[in-house]
């Protein structure tokens, strides 16, 4: 029920807009709400971290790695432009903030 709600309230909020995909050579200081940032190499199609404000709100940058030789470490795929990040991400600090990001869209867990 609650997270049916939750679902329910997502249209309201700007929690429902999606998130666009930007790919650049250097992450940003202050990186756009809304945006998912990956630090890469287009050519070779081979990123290393994904940058994201906290949907959540509270104002804080959540850095990904994307290199499997270190780990944590997650995947970006693009699907329908659109970017999911595996697995589910879950801030150990600050918000505790624990969300999946599917086809651009957030997921609250
Ligand atoms: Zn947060």
């Amino acid at each position: 029920m609650k997270q049916l709600f939750k679902w329910i309230l997502s249209f309201f909020t700007k929690e429902s807009k999606a998130f666009k995909l930007k790919i650049v050579s250097e992450l940003p200081k202050e990186p756009v709400e809304h945006t998912l940032y990956l630090e890469g190499n287009v050519k070779e199609d081979d990123y290393w971290y994904a940058l994201l404000k906290c949907p959540c709100g509270c104002g804080d940058n959540i850095m990904l790695n994307l290199m499997t030789d270190s780990k944590p470490c997650w995947e970006v795929k693009l699907i329908n432009k659109h970017p999911s990040v595996f697995p589910s991400i879950w801030r150990t600090k600050n918000c505790k903030s624990h969300f999946w990001v599917k086809e651009g869209k957030i997921f609250w867990s």
